[in-house]
């Protein structure tokens, strides 16, 4: 039987498999890859080659003993990695069915600002959403030069998602992140300067959202909430269509996007001239002048002042004003409640995240195991699979609290900044 280990800090929230891992090694005072080697692989087995690519999927086996040795259930621990976020974040690591594919599902699938027949044609073959070609596999590449400051007793922990193009400050200072280089043990700033740009408010509001997307797997959008693969596939859509050369958009799509990076403040594609360039392949200053111009697009939607005429463009608009007399029976709050019931129960059949979630709210004033019980016999009843509902009520409260006591963990390791 695997044993548990006398002392284990709790992972922070949102962190990166290696940064815990880093943190439980040097409590025993060992470096990463031997705590791999020694603790963490079955005898006869082969240690995972690089412990660089284990944030982007670790071996079954490894994430089993884990979760032994410190009590973290496993499935936690697998959202640890990229793969643990699969099909919300991306839609598969594995290879591509045919030439293309990946890309096409993705982005080119659904529409914001503009309807899909102004997507021009382009194959991207080989593509993962959101994972940076240009990271040469090091674990640390942008980190909160707050949170360094302000953690003086080596608990300092390294989100997953920072480690991605997708969001640019940190969640809990909502200041911007600072590009990085070096391991966990020693990282130095990128550049000598902090970056101190205050981050606009559309860009706090955005990342907010991703913030809450990977938390509770879902996101409150204006016309109404949505599930976190809806909102990744939103914003890579939009990122893809601000870098869309501007001679091949129509006049009223192409105002609307010039307006969007003339009030940005960023040339417009960020520089890029000619073809248009794959967002993952960029380098970070340029992913940076997309997000912004993203969080600036979804603004400029949200208060009216351009049109998005896609197939997503509609969430980000408030519900239009319904006439009073249509001919049908007044609306009242509870027909919106029961839509939307309806439509996280059919979410929850299918997706172990929704249906936590829906637990989680349908039983945020229960305090006991039995009212639980009934509740989440009511849900298998309705058919959600009785694998994706934590089983008792202490388990599904820890699951969901336990992110938060990671802070009080000391582990000595000096970072050198
Ligand atoms: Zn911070």
């Amino acid at each position: 039987m695997t044993q548990r280990w006398p002392l284990h800090p709790t992972p922070g929230h949102g962190e990166a498999l290696t940064s815990w891992l880093h943190r439980l090694a040097t409590r025993y005072g060992m470096d990463l890859d031997q705590l791999v080697r020694h603790d963490l692989t079955p005898p006869g087995a082969p240690a995972p080659g690089s412990t660089g690519s284990l944030d982007l999927d670790a071996p079954s086996e490894l994430i089993t003993i884990l979760a032994a040795r410190t009590g973290v259930p496993v499935e936690q621990v697998r959202r640890m990695t990229i793969a643990g976020w699969v099909p919300w974040l991306l839609d598969s690591l594995q290879p591509e069915p045919v030439p293309g594919g990946a890309f096409d599902t993705y982005v080119r699938q659904d529409s914001v600002l503009v309807t899909s027949k102004e997507h021009p044609d382009r194959e991207v073959t080989n593509w993962r959403a959101w994972l940076p070609l240009n990271s040469k596999n090091r674990p640390v590449s942008r980190v909160c030069p707050v949170c360094v400051e302000s953690t003086t007793d080596g608990s300092l922990t390294f989100p997953l998602i920072m480690q991605l193009p997708i969001t640019l400050t940190c969640p809990r200072h909502g200041c911007r992140l600072d590009a990085a280089f070096g391991s966990y043990a020693f990282f130095g700033w990128e550049h000598s300067k902090t970056n101190d740009r205050p981050a606009p408010r559309q860009v706090v509001i955005q990342d907010a959202r991703t913030e809450q997307a990977l938390r509770i797997g879902t996101v409150a959008l204006p016309r109404r909430t949505v599930h976190v693969g809806v909102w990744f596939r939103l914003l890579r859509t939009l990122i893809e269509e601000l870098s869309i050369p501007l001679s091949k958009l129509r006049t009223r799509p192409r105002r609307s996007i010039e307006l969007i990076w003339r009030k940005v403040g960023h040339p417009a594609r960020a520089g890029i001239v000619g073809a248009a360039r794959t967002y993952e392949t960029l380098p970070w200053p340029q992913q940076e002048m997309y997000l912004e111009a993203a969080a600036t697009a979804i603004h400029l939607v949200e208060t009216g002042e351009i049109e998005a005429r896609g197939t997503l463009g509609h969430l980000l608009t408030p519900e239009p004003d319904r006439p009073a007399h249509d001919g049908l029976p007044p609306r009242d709050i509870w027909d919106e409640a029961r839509e939307a019931m309806t439509e996280a129960l059919t979410l929850a059949q299918q997706d172990p995240l929704a249906a936590e979630h829906m637990l989680a709210i349908l039983t945020s004033l229960t305090r006991t195991e039995k009212t639980f019980r009934g509740i989440r016999g009511d849900l298998i009843d309705l058919d959600v699979p009785e694998a994706f509902l934590p089983p008792t009520l202490a388990a599904m409260r820890s699951r969901r609290t336990s992110p938060g006591l990671s802070h009080n963990s000391p582990v000595a390791i000096v970072h050198k900044t």
